[in-house]
């Protein structure tokens, strides 16, 4: 198995769901590299206890000199909001949750989490108050039980079966034989796409992090799944800060804002009616028949 812990499109990691506990990070570190330019500055202070504002302050940012991919990016969003990030391939989406994940540092200008600049607070500090839920969703070798508590190692039995069942998973793992001892590995074998996704839901909101990165998943999952699993997603969103890099309608318009990303900036931004009263991008996004954000 690759590294599991690596910015998202970093090719040369196997992306996987990344959920961070005080007890996971520490195992997931030992085991695995961080990104290497990363790290803690020898001033690094704790990040309290977050409440979720994050800010992009005029930030700019490249990967390489010669190709600039974001454009002085400057943001506020507030504790709890639920933001959708569209737009095309290459627009600059997945960066934008890199930088607030701290995978890289802006070039230019600042990431501010309640008001600290989270250059200069611990990684663990950072990411242990943070979800990320990638496409292709985590499962380690082990029980489902296991895979769910994972988001919080010192959780009870009933906070399992409660996660569970809040993101609807309790009733498909209850058909299994073994029930949550049902033993998965690494590949998710015996679950379906939908059924892992849910595990992951799961895991994450036992985990509870204020702040949530999302990269929504675009396989085809049949049709009964894909209302549990958009349910889910609802619950899960609810009352933490969100960034979903989105690729279904119905999460994009239930955002409380989308940010219409394009060429490495913030084009528009405004709620789905706001949007498509304004007869812009998104508008003309949404008339072609072009899925964006694939
Ligand atoms: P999106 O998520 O909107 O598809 P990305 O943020 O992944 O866009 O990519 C923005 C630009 O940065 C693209 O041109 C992409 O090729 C480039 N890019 C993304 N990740 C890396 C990387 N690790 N190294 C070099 N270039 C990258």
């Amino acid at each position: 198995m690759g590294r599991f812990w690596g910015p998202i499109n970093d090719i040369s990691n196997i992306y996987n769901m990344l959920l961070v506990t005080m007890a996971s990070i520490e195992r997931v570190f030992e085991l695995f590299d961080q990104t290497p330019d990363i790290a803690d500055l020898p001033d690094a202070r704790e990040l309290p206890k977050i409440e979720g504002k994050v800010e992009f302050k005029d930030v700019s940012f490249y990967y390489d000199p010669e190709k600039p991919v974001l454009k002085h990016v400057s943001f506020t969003v507030k504790p709890g909001e639920t933001i959708a990030l569209v737009g095309p391939t290459g627009a600059g989406k997945s960066t934008i949750v890199n930088l607030i994940s701290r995978f890289y540092d802006p070039v230019e200008g600042q990431v501010c989490i309640d008001g600290y600049d989270i250059k200069h607070v611990t990684l663990k500090s950072l990411r242990s108050q943070m979800g990320i839920v990638l496409q292709d969703t985590f499962i380690f070798a082990g029980t489902i039980y296991d895979n769910i508590k994972y988001g919080k190692p010192d959780a009870t039995y009933e906070e399992v079966i409660e996660a569970a069942k809040a993101v609807h998973a309790h009733d498909f793992i209850m058909e299994f034989e073994d029930g949550y001892n049902t033993q998965v590995n690494e590949r998710g074998s015996r679950l379906s796409v939908g059924q892992r996704q849910l595990i992951s839901f799961a895991r994450t909101l036992l985990a509870n992090p204020r702040i949530l990165i999302l990269d929504e998943a675009t396989s085809s999952i049949d049709t009964h799944t894909e209302i549990l699993v958009q349910q889910a997603l609802e619950k899960l969103l609810e009352g933490r800060t969100s960034f979903v890099i989105a690729h279904r309608l119905s999460t994009i318009r239930n955002a409380d804002r989308i940010f219409v990303i394009d060429d490495g900036q913030i084009k528009e931004m405004g709620n789905h009616e706001e949007l498509m009263a304004k007869k812009g991008i998104y508008y003309d996004l949404q008339m072609s028949q072009y899925r964006f954000a694939v």
